[in-house]
């Protein structure tokens, strides 16, 4: 089928669930709906050019997706939710959840004047070792090197430190110079067989092959600081996302996992003076063994399943639909993702 037939059937089916979706239903059992969000950026901030494009929404479709939302659904905390539910509380008919994963220092610069002026409560998923430091997640530190090396390196793709990045798919046939956010996207997809600390080791080696010059680069997330400006206001409610941002499968000890689940929690309270009661799985990643862990030190986490929640779903894996520019920037595609049909 050509392409703009394709697209329009899209359209058509896009507006169907907007009108008719989820959202729209009456429903007597209490419904839950989890937003996931990451970096809220305008499309023009130098920090979007090397990030994966799954990962950004920008400040107005973000104000957009909240004053639609405001039509059809209560928002509410994650964690209210969660102590209503275990306490046998009443329960909002249809609510929603607003949530943002890792921490970032954008979410304190574009989305909260942006909560706080429409009145939206959110939760943030903090990776306890990293906030109030300039550590950066590893497919955001591949990112920055591939295309640093394409603009300023572009004679050392043979280097042998680079051939565990190469697959029968991606061998930097960029199409453009530095790579598209598509491009980088893909070689962060296969660099995910290895485990976290192994690509953080690697990268490491690829930078010291180039020799290039020590990381100096600005903090990408939030300082505690800024995390305590935006839970006074009682809008903003923090979540552990673990220590180090490991996936939490079954090649973690139980001494790691401890660590990531237990003292994340820990470091998190002691730095808010706040309960932290929510948790995120790195990837949506999780060991039986984890999630154990989790259930006895937490009220409820989210995963990466997508879909809504209802009071017979599993608190400890409740679903989320994940958010990103590019299939929401428009009222009606925003509506019809949500809808639970597309
Ligand atoms: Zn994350």
């Amino acid at each position: 089928m050509p392409t703009t037939a394709k697209n329009f059937i899209k359209r058509i089916l896009q507006h169907l669930a907007a009108r008719y979706g989820r959202h729209t239903r009456s429903t007597h059992e209490p419904e839950l709906l989890i937003l996931m969000y990451h970096r809220i950026l305008p499309g023009d901030d130098p920090r979007a050019l090397s990030e994966e494009p799954g990962m950004i929404v920008s400040p107005d479709t973000l104000r957009m997706h909240l004053t639609t939302l405001k039509q059809y659904i209560n928002f509410i905390h994650l964690s209210d939710w969660l102590a209503r539910k275990n306490s046998g509380a009443e329960l909002p008919k249809r609510a929603c959840a607003i949530t943002f994963d890792d921490g970032w220092a954008d979410n304190y610069d574009f989305a909260f004047p942006i909560l706080r002026e429409l009145d939206v409560p959110a939760t943030i998923f903090l990776v306890a070792d990293m906030i109030n430091t300039n550590k950066q997640f590893w497919p955001e530190r591949l990112a920055k090197l591939m295309s640093n090396i394409a603009l300023h390196h572009p004679n050392q793709w043979s280097l042998s430190e680079l051939d565990w990045l190469k697959t029968p798919t991606t061998r930097y046939q960029f199409t453009t110079i530095p790579p598209t956010q598509e491009e980088l996207s893909e070689i962060i997809a296969n660099a995910k067989i290895l485990p976290d600390q192994e690509i953080h080791a690697r990268i490491d080696e690829i930078e010291l092959a180039l020799q290039l010059p020590a990381k100096n680069s600005a903090p990408s997330l939030l300082s505690w600081q800024q995390l305590s400006e935006m839970t006074s206001t009682g809008l903003i409610n923090a979540g552990s996302h673990t220590c180090s941002h490991i996936r939490l499968n079954s090649s973690n000890s139980s001494t790691s996992l401890e660590y990531e689940i237990i003292s994340s929690k820990q470091k998190i309270e002691k730095q808010t003076g706040l309960a932290v009661t929510t948790f995120c799985y790195p990837n949506g990643d999780y060991s039986a063994e984890a999630q154990s862990l989790v259930q006895k030190n937490y009220e409820g986490a989210v995963s990466t399943q997508s879909g809504w929640n209802s009071t017979k779903s599993d608190s400890y894996l409740l679903h989320r639909i994940g958010i990103h520019e590019d299939i929401a920037k428009d009222k009606i595609a925003f509506l019809a993702r949500i809808s639970g049909w597309l």
